[in-house]
């Protein structure tokens, strides 16, 4: 019926869900969304997908939450607490904002100032704009004067930013996703862009057709391989092992970049004597694929005249993911395929805004723009811009304050659009956490699963109630703009994030986003060149824009690396397996990950109305041969069951999943699959195993 009634306004936007960024017009009638189309941004050339398509009534949902809350004096908080789905905020009762507010930021004070800054930790949000980010650290950082301060980052390529950052020195990409329709090669590892970048994977199959040789690598296989000309479906957790066999290859027949390596790398001889171990004769049987096919997909990308990487959270999810990264960076460094249009290194960012909340500083070890909090140098320049002392000792990450917070260390926490009892490693561990806090304040716009353990809910605004500026994973500072009023009582996320930093003695007066943004190029060189002006004219602009004026680099590192040197270091890795192998008791492998309908934790998709009517059910995906073994056919009910916890799903049949792993979305609370999952963490970038541990399935269950 949308086409029978007609807009009153038309609002130009960004998609608020993953890190392609698409562009897009919201078609708006009496405060509400009729429907959204397809903008010619830089990323989409007006193609959307099902979730920028048809993801936004969520906003309007009858669960937003419209008022301040605080928990109810007699509400027990308790990991196994049970929501009452006919009063799911029974725990709770209404307030002012001005009660809700002192109370949230009063009892938060008295933390710091009993226990010390080091009690307190805050979560920030990879769905919140630049601008939410940039001043949610600088709370943390001046009001409660820690470094504690983290976000999801940590959970999807935390290690592939360590690695490049110690490689290149800079975390982001450096060539844009729409690059592949220049390249001659791409390489595509642990990612299923198909189902998380969606619009992504339309410009690989278009660069298929132009001529382009896609190479796909991946335990479990997915439709882009139909576009392939090699699949390489490699054993899970034997990344280092094929990826050094390449480069053992690439050595071995010559067809090393020497003049590249000579004049843009160091510690190439170590590398070389590292991958000597490693034939492809003697990987194949570590990692399932023939040497033969192993040292043809390394001739292809190191002699093509452009060959491009992008990865995903198949290769940062694992207790050896800096190094999976550390692989792919060596591989295109040997072959000096960096610097020009198809080339490069493109770690696929998962959520809308990851790439900017990161730029913006809510990572625990350092500040805006990836500035060492430990570099004194660099934190007298923020104790100049913030006027304040700053800690010069690095926080805690997000699963390191679940730590904490057991070891009656952490006592206080503020987060705001998070949503750790869902995406956390081990979440029954995380629960036991969040409700073992003295404090906990969550802003958000629903109850979700971490809320429920809050003693304060502040009601906030959605992605398309607020104006702001969001980052892509292309280095694309877009502008989100507001087509609908909050509902009821609930505010921007501005002014919470001010309120509560007035209640922890700053006083700020940011009249809005421009006026943070203008902050933020102060203590950004990459964006210091972009004019909010600019953004409105342009609605997107590609950083590193140093000055005014800069046209913004799509592509980087042309001529040298931002390392002291200049030039990238080569870092070797060995072989080191998963934290929990599967055995006889746990014989089977877990893979969590999404679905193209819903994204992340779920608390806005499984809102959504088409998108929750097309995937409505939490599911186990398996392979027909471990069915037929288990006896079970696809809609049967399903306990997995791992060191940490049980679910029962609905089995769904799929080939593409290897024999011997299942793959279970994240997204369903009722069946959440991180309760399954191993906090083991990656000692460089401190990102959990999530796409490994060991678990066993049973027919039967109660989903
Ligand atoms: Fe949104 Fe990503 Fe889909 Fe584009 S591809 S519409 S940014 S979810």
């Amino acid at each position: 019926g949308v086409g029978m009634v007609k807009a009153d306004k038309k609002v130009d936007s960004v998609c608020p869900y993953c890190g392609i960024g698409c562009q897009l017009t919201y078609h708006v009638k009496d405060d509400k969304i009729l429907m959204v189309t397809g903008r010619d941004g830089p990323a989409n050339e007006e193609r959307l997908c099902v979730k920028g398509r048809f993801g936004f009534d969520y906003a309007r949902h009858p669960q937003r939450l419209t008022k301040p809350l605080i928990r109810r004096a007699d509400a027990p908080k308790h990991k196994d607490f049970v929501v009452d789905p006919s009063n799911p905020l029974a725990a709770f009762r209404e307030a002012s904002w001005e009660e809700a507010l002192a109370l949230a930021s009063g009892k938060l004070r008295e933390i710091r100032d009993s226990k010390g800054p080091n009690a307190l930790a805050g979560f920030g949000s990879a769905k919140g704009s630049n601008e939410e980010a940039y001043l949610f650290q600088k709370l943390v950082r001046t009001g409660f004067g820690t470094n504690n301060v983290d976000h999801c980052t940590r959970l999807c390529h935390a290690s592939s930013v360590a690695a490049l950052l110690e490689a290149v020195g800079s975390g982001a990409v450096s060539n844009p996703v729409r690059d592949v329709l220049h390249s001659e090669v791409i390489f595509l590892i642990g990612s299923n862009p198909l189902v998380n970048h969606p619009v992504g994977a339309t410009w690989m199959k278009n660069a298929v057709k132009n001529g382009a040789k896609l190479i796909v690598c991946d335990p479990r296989r997915n439709d882009l391989q139909r576009y392939a000309t090699h699949f390489l479906q490699f054993k899970p957790d034997t990344d280092v092992a094929m990826l050094n066999a390449m480069m053992h290859t690439i050595i071995e027949e010559g067809l090393v970049d020497e003049a590249f390596v000579n004049d843009r790398t160091s510690g190439f001889e170590e590398l070389k004597k590292n991958v000597a171990d490693f034939s492809p004769e003697k990987m194949a049987k570590i990692c399932g694929i023939p040497a033969q096919t192993l040292r043809e997909v390394a001739r292809m990308f190191a002699t093509s005249k452009a060959s491009m990487i992008l990865w995903g959270m198949g290769v940062s999810q694992h207790v050896h993911g800096t190094d999976n990264a550390r692989c792919l960076i060596s591989l295109v460094m040997m072959t000096g395929q960096i610097g020009r249009r198809g080339t490069g290194l493109h770690p696929l960012r998962g959520q809308n805004n990851v790439q900017g909340a990161s730029d913006a500083g809510l990572i625990p070890m350092v500040f805006p723009d990836y500035q060492a909090v430990g570099n004194r140098t660099i934190r007298q320049k923020f104790e100049e811009l913030w006027g304040t002392t700053l800690d010069p000792n690095p926080g805690l990450t997000v699963v390191e304050i679940m730590d904490a917070i057991h070891d009656g260390k952490l006592h206080g926490c503020y987060i705001m659009g998070e949503n750790p009892a869902m995406s956390d490693p081990d979440v029954d561990h995380a629960r036991d956490a969040l409700a073992k806090l003295d404090w906990l304040v969550v802003q958000d716009i629903f109850l979700t699963e971490t809320a429920y353990f809050a003693d304060v809910v502040l009601p906030a605004s959605a992605f398309p109630e607020k104006d702001g500026t969001f980052t892509n994973t292309d280095r694309q500072v877009q502008l989100g703009r507001a087509a609908i009023n909050p509902p009821g009582d609930a505010r921007q996320d501005l002014w919470i994030i001010q309120e509560m930093a007035r209640g922890l003695g700053l006083d700020w007066n940011y009249s809005g986003p421009k006026d943070v943004f203008n902050e933020m190029r102060k203590a950004m060189h990459s964006i210091a060149g972009i004019t909010w002006e600019r953004l409105q004219a342009e609605h997107s602009v590609t950083y590193p824009c140093e000055n005014e004026g800069d046209p913004g680099d799509e592509v980087v590192f042309i001529d040298k690396f931002p390392t002291p040197n200049g030039r990238a270091k080569l870092v070797p890795a060995k072989l080191i397996t998963a934290n929990e192998k599967p055995d006889t008791e746990f014989p089977m492998v877990l893979i969590t990950g999404r679905q193209l309908e819903h994204w992340h934790t779920g608390s806005m998709t499984r809102r959504a109305s088409v998108l929750d009517n097309i995937e409505p059910i939490a599911t186990v995906t398996i392979n027909p041969a471990d069915m037929a073994a288990l006896k079970v056919k696809a809609g049967d009910v399903i306990t997995v069951e791992s060191r940490r916890g049980k679910i029962a799903l609905y089995a769904r049949v799929d080939p593409n999943v290897p024999v011997g792993a299942v793959f279970i979305p994240f997204a369903y609370y009722e069946a959440a699959a991180n309760m399954l999952t191993n906090p083991a963490l990656d000692p460089f970038g401190k990102i959990p195993e999530f796409k490994y541990c060991a678990v066993r399935l049973k027919k039967g269950g109660t989903p």
